[in-house]
């Protein structure tokens, strides 16, 4: 596409520098977004609103990027959208006068609030034309919303939303509702953001028409890797943002690096099936095992004011969840330290018998608020990475390194702290005895990582090739777990007569914001566990699938969920399938991917539905599946 040519859209054409962000230019861009499926094209007119923000009002520039990952903050800051439908539906039906009956029924039919509320034409006399929405105005009220808690809160959210809405003009009131409900679903993924938001930067450069095509395509392409890199060390637009505009590309290099105090996207496993891929993997590099202890992750920070946080995988500050174990990190240096990032597995422990317990005892401790008395479990911290040691970053410094500086700064405590217990031969039956004793040991399996070189640094956020996984019944199933949103639920009979008596589960498509139904799961479930799902979903049930839950003809539950619980399953193998949708157009155009006995496992409840098992992931399995097939039928394959 033509990068300089003017943008179609015309509520940017008639917006005057000086003049805050009209709200109905960003929804004009997110129509047009949504219009189409072609990547290059999203990009395109996200970029030229980016740059026309850059040019007449760019101190909007931040609010615009959140507007449209649809986020109020980071995540550690802990303020969510994700109004629930009723009360959208009430604010529908008293800006407009329409009864809720009519609102309900159009819900029911059409299963987008936002189309609802652009077609409900308000019946109550005006006396005035209300003011166009302003960016600024809009972004200030939603985190107004966000932030309302209390008794009187729900009425005084509607009234909020009420007053927005009646400002709405032509196509506002559908994105505003999606932005209120936390789904934007025009297929816009947080990347292109990232790419739009660098691309924007680097074309807004005074002399940029000056440029040949290549190196323009070369710059743009550098702007997009480099942001792309400073957001996963440091995933905090509030700093990105104003450093790209002081400074551009190069300016957010020296400015944005990994900062204890803002939790860093975590470096992910590849998983294997099997111990030779291992040694087919790394042939010829140095690798380490460890044990991967089967916890909860926790990034521990120790900021330049020396004072200190736990951040979960997902980036939410969990430090009012682990009060002991703040109240003792003091213990575990060794050294005097100013600051450091710690990689941590928090695990359950048992002080008696001191020994590791079971994943499912740790996620009894309550998540928020815990207060020390009324501490049951343990809590056990297995350091394995440092990221960052008094005012340096370690990320490209080789494994090898890293732990070098980890073991000679920090201290083991009996009972509360110690490094992953490693093993660095690499001789087979040696890895197999391991990998046994970690399976004694209460862990999942072994860590595998490369030590030296440009291929052992930290790559936050990537799911790595240079970590990978081995679970101890790798060689049953997939390899792999999967982790998957409980959308419905079959009625329970006989035995299960009261609760439910099975479950549908879906797949994540972080590109389209869909939920994709993938199998029916009634297996592995005790009866407690049959009883406290239950309890737990009944809450959550919704009268209709909501509009991102691609179904197949025969997804029929009894019940209808939202979003809310993820849980891990086991399977025997994944297969194409009619019936369910996951990974569908990815390896087959109409059908999706199922799979074949799916057992529960366990409750996720550190992973928000978005971080389920994404659609890619399910058909690469899928794939990975098929190529050992093909490799055991010649005879190469696993022993
Ligand atoms: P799962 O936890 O189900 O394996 P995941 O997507 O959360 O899936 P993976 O990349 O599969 O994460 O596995 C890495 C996880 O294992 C880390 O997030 C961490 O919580 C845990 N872990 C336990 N021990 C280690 C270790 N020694 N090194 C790295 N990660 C470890």
């Amino acid at each position: 596409a033509d990068m300089f040519s003017k943008s179609s859209n015309e509520e940017i054409a008639s917006w005057k520098k000086g003049e805050p962000v009209p709200y109905a230019a960003l929804c004009q861009t997110f129509e047009q977004i949504e219009d189409t499926t072609k990547r290059l094209q999203i990009l395109d007119f996200l970029v030229k609103f980016l740059i026309s923000v850059i040019k007449l009002s760019p101190e909007s520039l931040l609010t615009v990027i959140y507007l449209s990952i649809n986020k109020l903050c980071p995540e550690y800051e802990g303020l969510e959208l994700g109004i629930g439908e009723s009360l959208l539906m009430k604010a529908i039906a008293e800006s407009t006068g329409r009864e809720m009956k009519k609102i309900k029924a159009d819900y029911a039919e059409i299963g987008d609030l936002g189309m609802i509320a652009m077609n409900s034409r308000s019946n109550q006399p005006t006396m005035f034309k209300p003011k166009a929405l302003t960016i600024p105005h809009v972004f200030k009220t939603l985190k107004d919303i966000a932030a309302l808690s209390g008794n009187s809160s729900q009425k005084q959210k509607v009234d909020k939303i009420k007053l927005l809405l009646v400002s709405c003009r032509n196509k506002e009131a559908k994105y505003l509702m999606r932005s209120l409900e936390g789904k934007l679903r025009i297929g816009l993924a947080e990347r292109t953001v990232v790419v739009a938001l660098a691309q924007a930067i680097v074309l807004s450069r005074p002399n940029i028409k000056k440029l040949s095509k290549e190196k323009l395509v070369a710059e743009l392409e550098e702007a997009a890797s480099v942001v792309k890199s400073v957001y996963s060390e440091l995933p905090c637009y509030d700093l990105i943002v104003p450093a790209l505009l002081e400074g551009d590309i190069e300016g957010l290099k020296k400015a944005c690096k990994l900062t204890p105090g803002i939790p860093l996207k975590p470096m992910l496993a590849h998983p294997t099936k099997a111990l030779t891929d291992i040694l087919d993997r790394f042939e010829n590099v140095a690798f380490t095992c460890e044990y991967k202890y089967d916890g909860e992750r926790a990034q521990i920070h120790k900021m330049a004011d020396g004072s200190m946080k736990i951040y979960s995988r997902n980036s939410e500050d969990m430090s009012n969840k682990y009060p002991d174990v703040m109240d003792r990190l003091d213990k575990f240096t060794k050294t005097e330290t100013k600051s450091f990032v710690l990689d941590c597995e928090a695990v359950a422990w048992d002080r008696e018998q001191k020994c590791i317990l079971p994943f499912q005892v740790l996620s009894t401790r309550k998540r928020k608020d815990v207060k020390e008395e009324d501490i049951k479990v343990q809590v056990f911290i297995f350091a394995f990475d440092l990221l960052y040691f008094n005012g340096e970053s370690l990320l490209r410094e080789p494994l090898s390194r890293r732990r070098e500086l980890l073991f000679s700064h920090f201290n083991e405590v009996e009972g509360e702290f110690a490094f992953a217990k490693n093993m660095n031969s690499t001789q087979i039956e040696d890895i197999q005895t391991f990998l046994d004793q970690s399976v004694a040991d209460n862990c999942e399996g072994l860590m595998v990582k490369t030590l030296d070189g440009n291929e052992a640094t930290y790559e936050p956020s990537k799911r790595s090739r240079n970590w990978l996984k081995v679970k101890k019944d790798y060689l049953s199933g997939v390899g792999d777990s999967i982790d998957l949103v409980v959308i419905g639920a079959y009625a329970g009979r006989g035995k299960r007569t009261g609760v439910y008596g099975g479950y549908l589960l879906a797949c994540y498509d972080p590109e389209r914001e869909e939920y994709q139904s993938i199998c029916k799961i009634g297996t592995g479930f005790s009866e407690q566990n049959l009883e406290d799902h239950y309890k737990e979903l009944k809450e959550h049930v919704v009268p209709e699938p909501k509009s991102y839950y691609i179904l197949g003809e025969g997804n029929k539950p009894d019940v209808w969920f939202a979003p809310v619980k993820v849980w891990e399953i086991k399977c025997a193998d994944l297969s194409v399938s009619p019936v369910y949708k996951a990974a569908v157009g990815i390896v087959d155009s109409t059908k999706g991917i199922s799979l074949r006995f799916p057992r529960f496992i366990r409750i996720r409840d550190d992973k928000a539905p978005e971080n389920a098992t994404s659609s890619e992931q399910i058909a690469e399995m899928y794939s990975d599946q098929k190529l050992n097939t093909v490799k055991n039928d010649a005879g190469l394959g696993v022993d």
